[in-house]
């Protein structure tokens, strides 16, 4: 593991973004002091009075009157894919996994290397400093060393999500392609391994499953139970057309919320990945299990799967984060992108230009997993709507100012 040198400094003239008494504001002329890599004083002369550490004391730099935000938590991508963009153009969900399926069976270890810093690097321009690596599941730990090595040393903070299932089939619909596949066990040991290995970094595990169809009932109680002993997020694909909610009637004669929630996946740790085809009932038991939701416009539009409810899925209590999808379904990684697109998405498809102004979408894409609004506001209560409750993870900044500023 790459081990850096926390950085000291103070940057001066900045307009910061930060969180006030009365809500988020634009601040201009701040001094931003920096000890040992965290923020650790925002104010107009907070770097008169900064004690930082040996020769950093020196370490001035004039912002020049550029702007400051808090770093994005980008909540689902696929880095494997920056090396597939433009792979399968104008193919629907199950056609393009199938297509994109070939080129991840024959990844190599050095592709992944590239790939991963490719895409990391693109992450690190737009702004993100945290990101949700969701890696399909493969059974060569090549290629995860590959991708970690790269993750280390671009100095991104990760979630890593070890892909995890245990259903085959080569048609994609009830199950994972069979070349991905290892048995449970040995996939659970390998996680144990690399969060030996981890320990110290800025990398932590977590367990990555493609969607509902790829775990059978007792392969679901083994991922729940790992995840509940060693505090591990579960990110899956859920709904993100109309084929999990299809085949799991087909095959288990229920839909597919109620699928994951009788095998346990639903909770807290659950981050459930696009939900473009949750209905009103899934919302309301997603927020009771506490899961939360990453929605990924981009990916979404360039698959023709649909648009995420997403002012249901907040007005319903869900936790909602904002994410880039791999680059073979998004052709960038560019959060900016995705933030803005975020936005338009929601506004075209309920006809309103006051949906998920820009202080709504920077609390998305900004603090710790996910985040909603904190006031339950008219401009997001879908019409004929109830009004959201309160969220108690609302506005959790990053940048706090300090007491007088
Ligand atoms: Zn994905």
């Amino acid at each position: 593991m790459v081990r850096n040198t926390p950085m000291s400094a103070v940057i001066g003239d900045v307009t910061v973004y930060a969180a006030t008494a009365h809500g988020p504001r634009w601040l201009p002329g701040q001094d931003v002091v920096i000890v040992d890599g965290r923020v650790a004083a925002i104010g107009p002369n907070a770097g008169v009075a900064a004690d930082l550490p040996g020769d950093s004391a020196a370490a001035g730099t004039d912002g020049g009157g550029g702007h400051l935000i808090p770093g994005f938590v980008n909540t689902h991508t696929h880095l494997q894919q920056s090396v597939l963009r433009g792979a399968g153009e104008g193919l629907p969900l199950l056609e393009w996994l199938r297509c994109v399926g070939e080129f991840t069976v024959a990844a190599t270890p050095e592709q992944t290397y590239l790939a991963a810093l490719a895409g990391g690097l693109e992450l690190l321009r737009s702004g993100v400093t945290t990101v949700v690596e969701h890696l399909w599941p493969n059974p060569s730990e090549a290629v995860h060393d590959a991708a970690l090595r790269a993750l280390d040393e671009l100095g991104i903070r990760v979630v890593f999500g070890r892909g995890i299932a245990d259903r085959a089939d080569a048609s994609r619909k009830w199950g994972m392609d069979p070349r991905l596949l290892q048995p449970l066990p040995e996939i659970l040991a390998h996680i144990a391994e690399l969060d030996a290995r981890l320990v110290d970094s800025r990398i932590t595990t977590a367990l990555a499953v493609p969607n509902p169809r790829c775990l059978t009932p007792a392969g679901m109680t083994a991922v729940r139970d790992f995840a509940a002993e060693h505090g591990k997020t579960i990110s899956i694909h859920l709904l993100e057309t109309g084929t999990d909610e299809d085949m799991c009637r087909l095959h288990a004669a229920r839909s597919a919320v109620d699928y994951l929630d009788e095998g346990g996946l639903l909770g807290e740790r659950t981050l459930a990945v696009h939900c473009c085809r949750l209905d009103a009932e899934g919302r309301a038991r997603l927020a009771a299990r506490g899961a939360a939701v990453s929605y990924n416009p981009l990916s979404n539009m360039r698959l023709g799967s649909g648009v995420a409810p997403v002012p249901e899925m907040l007005s319903a209590g869900i936790d909602v984060g904002l994410g880039v999808d791999g680059a073979a379904s998004n052709d960038t990684q560019d959060m900016l992108l995705a933030l803005r697109m975020g936005a338009y998405l929601q506004r075209v498809t309920h006809q309103r230009a006051d949906i998920l102004p820009f202080d709504d979408m920077m609390r998305i894409a900004t603090p710790g997993r996910c985040s909603c609004p904190r006031r339950t506001r008219r401009s997001h209560r879908p019409r004929g709507g109830r009004p959201r409750r309160p969220h108690p993870a609302a506005l959790r900044p990053r940048f706090r100012l300090p007491a007088g500023a």
